[in-house]
């Protein structure tokens, strides 16, 4: 799977030699993989739903790994139609274990539709942190308000609102900025994406502005995750460098999600890992803002 021209060229200048593992990342066939959505169901009982309907699984941390052609057989379960189970690549995963919300806690999700890694902080903290879910497009608000009845969240506030405009005087504990990008560590066999350098330079514009925002928004010690499923330099540590530029501190991801690759990062102690047959390329970095 060779992406476009111009994301290639902007991936040879980032990773030299290693291009060529990105491109075979973004040539195999990944796996379908979900995890528990624990506010309904245990990582047991969606073990055995699975085992029961013939699917074969693997293990990738928290997530189940299934064979593509068998993605239908598990959107067809009563789990997936209940919410027990969530349909998520291990990559969009990590950001909310890396937030570490705790109850009791004000969370904002900046960019929250379809709502996979806002349900994920509501079941890390069994529903007891308060949790604001933007989104700015109608359209997928009223599918992240959909996805969070489905799957029990409770104490969320979901806005239609452009998170870049938040009131200043809003104040959280914890931020998670899973921003808009251009999606170039998504590429697949079945779904090339849509690079161009206007897309990139809007994504750009944008995750500025929202890591501005964020940085205002958080309570004296509060914690920034920015992430992206994006490999491109611009998106990753060039932001994150910007976030510095603004007093936010980075600060060491000590977890290391399992079989994943990673990529060299200039970010001191942020992930980005590769994409391959369980995960899509995708950065992740933590700040603390003082
Ligand atoms: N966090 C989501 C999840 O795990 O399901 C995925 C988020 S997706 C990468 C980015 C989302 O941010 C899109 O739904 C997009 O419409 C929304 N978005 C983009 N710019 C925004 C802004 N300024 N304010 C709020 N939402 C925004």
């Amino acid at each position: 799977m060779i992406p476009d021209g111009q994301l290639l060229i902007r991936l040879k200048n980032a990773y030299g030699e290693r291009t060529e593992e990105i491109v075979r990342g973004f040539g195999v066939r990944r796996k379908s993989t979900l995890r528990a959505n624990t506010l309904k169901a245990s990582d047991e009982e969606i073990a055995f739903a699975l085992s029961e309907a013939g699917i074969a699984y693997e293990r990738i941390g928290s997530a189940f790994a299934v064979d593509p052609d068998h993605e239908t057989r598990v959107r067809a379960l009563p789990e997936y139609a209940n919410g027990s189970l969530y349909m998520q690549n291990p990559s969009s995963m990590i950001p909310p274990l890396v937030l570490g919300a705790k109850a009791g806690e004000n969370i904002l999700d900046m960019c929250a539709a379809p709502g996979g890694k806002t349900s994920q902080i509501a079941a890390l903290t069994g529903n007891g942190a308060f949790i604001t879910a933007c989104e700015k497009d109608r359209i997928r608000a009223k599918r992240l308000k959909h996805n969070l009845t489905l799957l029990g969240v409770r104490r969320v506030n979901v806005m239609l609102t452009d998170s870049s405009k938040l009131d200043p005087a809003m104040k959280f504990d914890r931020i998670l900025l899973d921003a808009p990008c251009t999606g170039s560590g998504t590429v697949a066999p079945r779904s090339p994406g849509k690079y161009s350098e206007k897309l990139l330079a809007g994504c750009v514009r944008a995750q500025r502005a929202l890591i501005k925002r964020a940085v205002t928004l958080l309570k004296k010690g509060g914690t920034l995750v920015y992430s992206t499923c994006s490999l491109l330099p611009e998106e990753n540590e060039e932001a994150a460098a910007y976030a510095v530029t603004l007093g936010a501190e980075t600060e060491k991801i000590d977890l290391r999600p399992e079989r994943a690759r990673l990529l060299c990062c200039g970010t001191r102690g942020a992930l980005l890992i590769a994409p391959d047959e369980y995960y899509e390329g995708f950065f992740v970095a933590k700040f603390v803002v003082g």
